[in-house]
């Protein structure tokens, strides 16, 4: 009997095509990275967008309610918590700061483990699951480890996620052994944890959901397009995130282009990929033209986005080149800051996310973004995610900066109660 089929694998490097359900984590043919193609969804745009509903009729998960753009096949077996359904906020005191009149802020940090993750991880481990994968494995910077060890545990699937050792934060860590993964300690950074996981699911058979796999990327595609949904499928000037490994570069652009083509949208928004200073390999290549990447050895206090040699480099790349976007860095100390403005407008985010804000204000600075374009920024995860870096920026920085809220010791009598109180009515 022969079906239509309705989605494959197809190979970015060479082109060489492959069944949806083969669990090669490469190509078989040349080891290039593999995306997933889907034959067009039937109906008018209009149509489309109905079947999809509103974001006020809320689907139980954000990424399913797209199930047919997604992955058609497994949109009815899916392992949801529900996930996405995130909001999209507006802040005065934050977008002040960045200088700019319309600045939204799409926070992921509200998904069920805390990350974007979560909206990856649903498909990777729906489709480990179709296919009888034993086990799934990760290497992680935490959250991705965190996010695959709760959808492993609800899929009953074991799970083994590398992490390295004395790298990720602890709120991220203590996750995945909550929910009971076999948490590898491994000595070296983020990319040596990759190398590793990469032999061995190779060796022994384990199946693999790191960000270069296609399936996670399809479930991050949804952040754009509820993000779209959101506002009436109407675009933005500019969509601003953090970069790291490049998944949510190439899952955006991936997005757009599918979005365009299909007549959701009927132009693009410019994307803007923000790197820590200390870990900017592609924005290093962007100021080059994209002549080459050239891997560094990665060191910011944003650990989420501490990679030196992004798996996802060329898809970066193309995402890039087709929304005419741009990449930039932050130092730690502006990424600080941002996270302090975020923080006290009562949004809070984790350190990589606050990149995000950080980079709108620089490419304000630079006029790259213009006061009244209409910016979208996500911020990736939730502000408990690095709860150390919060005793550091409020605890134990010498001098404390301007933003550091200190614990105050008092005698335990209401008049140092009255002092305090006093001493805040005076904005002290
Ligand atoms: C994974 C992650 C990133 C980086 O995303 P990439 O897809 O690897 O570029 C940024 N922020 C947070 C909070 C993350 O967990």
């Amino acid at each position: 009997m022969t079906t239509e089929r309705k989605s494959w694998q197809r190979c970015d490097a060479c082109g060489a095509e492959f069944d949806e359900r083969d669990a090669s984590p490469r190509c078989r043919e040349c080891g290039g990275l593999l995306a997933i193609v889907h034959t067009p969804p039937v109906g008018t745009p209009t149509e489309l967008r109905a079947r999809f509903g509103t974001a006020d009729n809320r689907h139980s998960s954000g990424v399913w309610r797209f199930g047919e753009i997604v992955l058609p096949t497994a949109t009815a077996t899916a392992v949801t918590h529900p996930e996405g359904n995130t909001p999209l906020l507006s802040r005065p005191a934050i977008s002040a700061w960045a200088d700019i009149d319309s600045l939204l802020l799409k926070h992921e940090g509200h998904n069920p483990t805390g990350s974007f993750k979560d909206r990856g991880m649903t498909v990777g481990v729906t489709q480990a699951a179709r296919i009888g994968a034993r086990a799934v494995a990760c290497a992680s910077t935490g959250n991705t480890s965190a996010s695959l060890a709760s959808y492993a545990a609800q899929a009953g699937l074991p799970a083994l996620v590398f992490v390295p050792e004395g790298q990720i934060a602890i709120g991220k860590l203590t996750q995945s052994l909550a929910y009971g993964a076999r948490t590898l300690l491994v000595p070296g950074d983020f990319d040596a944890c990759l190398r590793l996981v990469e032999e061995a699911s190779d060796a022994l058979g384990i199946y693999l959901l790191n960000s270069i796999n296609p399936f996670r990327l399809e479930g991050q595609k949804t952040i754009v397009l509820e993000m779209l949904m959101q506002l009436d499928w109407t675009v933005p000037d500019w969509v601003v995130f953090p970069a790291g490994n490049l998944g949510n570069t190439s899952a955006f652009g991936k997005a757009l282009a599918e979005a365009h083509a299909w007549g959701l949208i009927s132009r693009l928004p410019r994307l803007a990929a923000i790197q820590a200073e200390g870990a900017s390999p592609f924005a290093r290549a962007f100021a080059r033209g994209f002549d080459h990447l050239e891997p560094m050895a990665a060191e910011t206090v944003a650990t989420a986005i501490k990679i030196g040699a992004p798996a996802s480099y060329e898809r970066g790349v193309r995402a890039i080149r087709a929304t005419d976007g741009v990449v930039c860095s932050v130092t730690d100390a502006e990424i600080l800051e941002a996270k302090a403005v975020i923080d006290r407008a009562g949004v809070g985010c984790e350190p990589a996310s606050a990149a995000t804000v950080a980079g709108v204000r620089k490419l304000r600075e630079q006029g790259v973004i213009r006061p009244g374009d209409q910016v979208v920024g996500v911020l990736t995860g939730h502000v408990l995610k690095d709860s150390g870096v919060l005793k550091l920026m409020h605890q134990e920085m010498e001098p404390p900066p301007a933003w550091a809220n200190r614990p105050i010791r008092i005698t335990p009598d209401i008049d140092a109660v009255r002092r305090v109180l006093d001493a805040s009515a005076d904005g002290k």
